[in-house]
């Protein structure tokens, strides 16, 4: 869920690359695991595909792949419970990956991917077609669940205090205008 994409997030040390770890990060082991994922599902494929042809719409087509194991309630336009957070009701709508964790995984993968020989510019984890992608879910899933955007600000507001606490400590209160 969505805490699970801001704590992978946060749980990356700032100087993490620079020192030698003495056991991987949990944000390191996660990243090996999502790309073997990522690698058995592309083998899986008929024919395998070879990462060096991977394209960004494997690369959707595997972030819809995964929303058979997702956890997150996204219902449809009419559904009775469109909108609601809380429904008081089970009903029929899928489950599906949190956006915020596709979100993550993503990063993950596009790390993964050139630190395992391929370049940047062939990269199809850092392609504009995914950031598209990704902003339609983040809308339907907002809308779906009825979930205001400051929440989500909020996490990533202490996010980014956590992160700039050494030299900005007096501009708490404008912190939530900036944020990317
Ligand atoms: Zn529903």
């Amino acid at each position: 869920m969505e805490e699970d994409s801001s704590g992978s997030r946060t749980s990356t040390h700032p100087d993490h690359h620079q020192m030698q770890p003495i056991a991987p990060s949990r944000y390191e082991s996660q990243k090996r695991r999502d790309w073997n994922t990522f690698g058995q599902y592309m083998r899986n494929q008929r024919p395998p595909v070879p990462l060096s042809n991977c394209t960004f719409n494997h690369v959707i087509d595997f972030l819809r792949y995964l929303d058979q194991f997702g956890k997150t309630k996204v219902h449809h336009q009419g559904c009775m419970f469109y909108g609601q957070p809380e429904p008081p009701a089970s009903c029929p709508c899928p489950l599906q990956q949190a956006w915020g964790s596709l979100d993550a995984l993503i990063g993950r993968l596009r790390a993964a991917y050139e630190e395992n020989g391929g370049t940047p510019e062939t990269n199809p984890f850092a392609s504009s077609a995914i950031r598209v992608y990704l902003r339609e879910v983040k809308m339907c899933q907002a809308k779906a669940r009825g979930i205001p955007y400051k929440k989500k600000r909020k996490a990533d507001t202490i996010t980014a205090l956590r992160t700039k606490r050494d030299d900005e400590q007096s501009s708490a209160t404008s912190s939530s205008a900036h944020f990317s």
